[in-house]
């Protein structure tokens, strides 16, 4: 059976370009980057080279980079190791943050921090008016995510973080889903905090990186030797920080092919799904969205059966709830954008990349309408007209 991968947003498989640069820091190069012999050393030199990539890719200085544990890992040191410089305080999100940025907050909400979780419109855009009242004189902290991972709407960064800084607070984004797919640049958006994610650009999991901006003070979560400025102590994870640097430079340099040819196959794909089936909605911002992201709600069906359905078809895709960890629970995206439990669970995602076809959009196109017809002539709230 044809094999089709639309769930990019999910995780990406390595690129075997990055493969090939981290296979020898497994057996061959495994020295402790803080030993000052030999291997120690080339280690060390491959560190901080992958260091000077991501730097590079995000026009930041090698000082300004720490390697974290993933995407999650940097969201939660971006919030907490911020925020522990203040006694107390008041921190401002989205409604639609990723759970490692929502639940974070919910954690420092019980810890007696206080928490306004920002408006969305229809289109899953920030409230830019609401966010900018949502500013108090002891506001230390915003954090609104670049690119939504559910929806794939795209955020007004810089105006956000020029408004923060207004008020004299920090700004922080998650541009896990941004970073690969779309131009970022640290400078030109001026935030103070980003977090970044490799299995999201065709790097290895569990590696990840966070932007600190010069003279940004952090507290450490993770306490220990001293690694990475002091702030994230543990032995490197020299393969997938080479990983890292690899996946970043790669994806700098494909994203000018990349990103046109994704936009072409994604308006394609959604063109053709709302055009031949009725009852669709197209959920996200119309334009401003990442360049792989289709995300439609098909009335009257399950998500999760459009999932199992197109999986017995070859085709990986996720359900509108994904990231919930196979929670039932109707997405907290699509509900903060104003959409009711309905359009929630009948949503799903599809997420295009490096090595999506044509083909693979006609493929798609050929077998999702049947089983749209055939899942709504089983259900009871689908009424034919
Ligand atoms: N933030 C966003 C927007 C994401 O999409 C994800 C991944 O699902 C994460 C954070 C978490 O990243 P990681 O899986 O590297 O912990």
């Amino acid at each position: 059976m044809r094999t089709v991968y639309f769930d990019h947003a999910a995780t990406t498989a390595v690129d075997p370009r990055v493969f090939a640069e981290m296979e020898p820091y497994f057996v061959e190069r495994y020295g402790n980057p803080s030993e000052i012999h030999r291997l120690g050393r080339e280690t060390r030199e491959a560190v901080e080279q992958a260091r000077a990539k991501v730097a590079a890719a995000l026009g930041a200085t090698d000082k300004e980079i720490v390697f974290t544990g993933g995407g999650t890992e940097s969201d939660n040191m971006a919030l907490i190791g911020y925020l522990r410089r203040f006694e107390t305080g008041h921190l401002i999100i989205s409604a639609i943050e990723h759970p490692a940025v929502m639940e974070t907050a919910r954690f420092l909400l019980r810890e007696g921090w206080d928490v306004t979780f920002a408006d969305v419109d229809r289109h899953g855009m920030v409230d830019v008016d609401a966010y900018a009242a949502a500013f108090r004189d002891d506001t230390r902290l915003a954090s609104v995510m670049f690119a939504n991972n559910v929806v794939g709407t795209v955020q007004p960064i810089k105006e956000l973080a020029r408004i923060a800084h207004e008020r004299g607070a920090a700004f922080h984004t998650d541009a896990v889903q941004a970073v690969g797919a779309l131009p970022v640049d640290v400078g030109e958006l001026g935030v103070d905090l980003l977090s970044l994610s490799g299995h999201k650009l065709y790097g290895p999991k569990g590696i990840g990186a966070i932007f600190i901006k010069r003279g940004i003070r952090m507290a450490p979560l993770i306490h220990g030797g001293g690694h990475e400025r002091r702030l994230r102590s543990g032995t490197e994870n020299v393969p997938g920080i080479v990983g890292l640097g690899a996946a970043l430079e790669l994806a700098a340099a494909e994203l000018p092919t990349q990103r046109p040819r994704q936009e072409a196959l994604r308006d394609r794909l959604a063109a053709g799904i709302l055009d031949t089936i009725d009852h669709t909605v197209y959920l996200g911002h119309p334009t401003e969205r990442l360049p792989g992201n289709v995300c439609v709600s098909v009335r009257y069906i399950e998500g999760e059966s459009m999932v199992l359905q197109l999986d017995g078809k070859g085709i990986a895709v996720s359900s509108g709830s994904a990231c919930a960890s196979g929670s039932l629970e109707p997405s907290h995206v699509i509900l903060g954008m104003g959409f009711g439990a309905e359009e929630a669970h009948g949503s799903v995602r599809l997420t295009l990349g490096r090595e999506n076809t044509d083909a693979d959009v006609e493929y798609f196109l050929e077998v999702f309408p049947p089983i749209v017809a055939r899942l709504r002539d089983m259900s009871p709230l689908y009424v034919k007209r």
